[in-house]
């Protein structure tokens, strides 16, 4: 139901964390965030309110500069901490937030349970794409991430974190909202405006069936096709 992702230099838990608290408005059954840290990807997920993960972190903080964090309103599978997004892949190096609806997992999953013999660790539609980022995985998250998304059919707002090139974050959008934030040595992705209005007025906005590669120092923006779109910046005026 609400994404927001950061790549930058701030400790990326409480910009997580803050980001997500604007988008509460939206309802939501549970949240998580995905950091990667110390050459890992670290995952807290819980069913509950915000505030459920915030008491969490405060016992086990998660420190690091690059991370996804979303706010779940459940279409498949029951609210619960294992249905919580992020979801990962087997290996644990790919996380990846949603919102949406995957209308085609159900035959995505067989695929993988049986050609590939995956065990999935959530009921959601969701986790079908962290593993097939994986498959496709081989050394460039953007290429993986477009050859995911081909055989993906519905509405989906996506962010993608992968442990072996922690200095990006891939997102897309499909049908459901997603914008970019832009700052100083460090850019943002969010499902709304005001999830970035603390850091930032200068936003890209992502359009249908747009691919987008941020680092902390540039966002790159590509159609279907892959090739890189020029985009205005738009500034906010408003207030949240
Ligand atoms: N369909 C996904 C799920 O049920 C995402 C729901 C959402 O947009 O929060 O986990």
């Amino acid at each position: 139901c609400g994404i927001v992702g950061y790549i930058g230099d701030k400790e990326v838990t409480s910009v997580l964390i803050e980001g997500l608290s604007r988008l509460e408005y939206r309802g939501y059954d549970s949240a998580g965030i995905a950091v990667y840290d110390n050459k890992d990807i670290h995952v807290r997920k819980y069913k509950g309110r915000l505030s459920v993960l915030a008491d969490h972190l405060k016992e086990e903080t998660l420190t690091g500069v690059v991370g996804i964090g979303h706010t779940r309103w459940a279409t498949h599978g029951e609210p619960s901490d294992r249905n919580a997004h992020p979801h990962t892949n087997v290996a644990g190096n790919i996380a990846v937030i949603h919102n949406g609806i995957i209308e085609n997992y159900m035959k995505i999953k067989e695929w993988l349970m049986e050609e590939k013999g995956i065990e999935f660790k959530s009921d959601t539609d969701t986790e079908v794409i962290a593993h097939l980022v994986d498959h496709f995985y081989e050394g460039d998250l953007l290429d993986a991430v477009y050859k995911a998304i081909r055989k993906m059919e519905g509405a989906y707002a996506i962010g993608v974190i992968c442990k072996d090139e922690p200095d990006k974050i891939v997102a897309v959008r499909k049908d459901s909202p997603l914008i970019v934030g832009l700052g100083k040595g460090e850019n943002f992705i969010a499902s709304d405006i005001p999830a970035l209005l603390k850091y930032t007025r200068e936003m890209y906005l992502v359009e249908n069936d747009e691919v987008v590669l941020l680092t902390k120092d540039d966002v790159k923006i590509f159609n279907e096709l892959g090739q890189q779109m020029d985009r205005e910046i738009f500034h906010v005026t408003w207030d949240a």
